[in-house]
């Protein structure tokens, strides 16, 4: 579920099996245990060798360096690019059209992710693998991390499993997947469907996502919506907001169901990522309600938010308002216009 971290390497299991992995030019250790089969990758091999681009692996550096210089995915990975910029780029890969694929990333991702999870059922996923290009080297890319969602799913879940690879952690790339979970969840079409990640998070899944959704907040407070041209659905949403919000300049008064709406985040997550920033000032009006309603009835409650404390917090928290995700990245149907018009012509 959730980016893990070296620091639990203490904790992970003996046999674990393969204990180093060669991606491209990389080698790193793995964390936890996959579930490669054992014909293929037996229990004492500590070493494997991994495709960069297609997760293809074997225990042989001989089959390994053959494959490279053959991989079928050397140009581009599967799949349709979503979104790209500053060299960066997002791929949306169908479980069902790229099986291997995804099963074969699914087992390098287990590797780093200390959860259970249905590896073989990748058809009912979708897979959105982060590349990077570098300008001084054009002529290779790398993958860096990739998401995974559910096609169908019940629970208003935008994201299932995302892992940034350990060689690029701590570049806020996770940060720009998570970002890109919540525009591909479509938040912004009318009626807007508000999503988020899938429940359970890990401890360290939650410290990731309510650190994402404080600084969603703060740049919502401060910044108001995304720009472009579906930011101008969203300033329709807030209008009504934003004329009360007038009356009180430096405040805004708003309940944590409108944020929710204007930020595409569930109500509950909005009220993790507030009280954990500690913003909220008490509303001393006829609007108190009964103190023992838990977070889900407190939706529809007004909470108060001054800008000068939001301001304070970014500063105390050295957070960069910029969003990592740039609006005007991304491609085809989640491009801004073509976005705008499939909702006009759907209303
Ligand atoms: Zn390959």
């Amino acid at each position: 579920m959730t980016p893990s971290n070296p620091a639990k390497t203490a904790k992970q299991h003996v046999d674990r099996g393969v204990k180093r992995v060669v991606l491209g030019d990389l080698s790193f250790h793995t964390w936890y245990h996959s579930l490669y089969p054992e014909e293929l990758v037996s229990k004492d091999s500590e070493l494997l060798y991994v495709c960069s681009w297609c997760f293809r692996y074997t225990c042989a550096a001989g089959a390994y360096a053959t494959h490279v210089k053959l991989c079928d995915r050397r140009t581009t990975p599967p799949g349709i690019k979503v979104y790209e910029h500053g060299g960066y780029a997002v791929w949306e890969i169908d479980g069902e059209d790229d099986k291997l694929f995804a099963q074969n990333l699914s087992l390098f991702s287990k590797l780093f992710l200390d959860h259970k999870s249905v590896f073989f059922d990748v058809s009912s996923f979708l897979y959105y693998v982060l590349t990077f290009v570098d300008p001084k080297a054009p002529e290779k890319y790398h993958v860096l991390g990739y998401f995974s969602k559910e096609k169908l799913s019940w629970d208003p879940n935008n994201l299932a499993c995302i892992l940034i690879f350990p060689p690029y952690q701590h570049r806020r790339l996770g940060r720009l997947l998570m970002g890109v979970s919540y525009k591909l969840s479509a938040w912004e079409w009318d009626p807007g469907l508000i999503g988020g990640p899938e429940r359970p998070l890990s401890e360290l899944g939650l410290r990731s996502y309510t650190r994402f959704w404080e600084e969603r907040l703060a740049r919502h407070f401060l910044l108001g919506p995304p720009k472009g041209e579906q930011g101008k659905v969203v300033q329709q949403k807030q209008a009504t907001m934003k004329a009360a919000a007038r009356k009180t300049p430096a405040r805004e008064r708003m309940t944590v169901q409108e944020i929710g709406l204007a930020t595409g985040m569930l109500t509950e997550d909005v009220i993790t990522a507030l009280k954990s920033m500690g913003i909220v000032e008490p509303e001393h009006t006829r609007n108190k309600r009964n103190t023992t309603s838990n977070d889900h009835e407190n939706a529809g409650e007004t909470v108060v938010i001054r800008k000068a404390n939001v301001l304070e917090w970014t500063k105390i928290h050295n957070v960069a308002l910029r969003d990592p995700v740039r609006e005007d990245g991304f491609i085809g149907e989640w491009a801004s216009g073509n976005l705008q018009l499939q909702q006009e012509s759907e209303g």
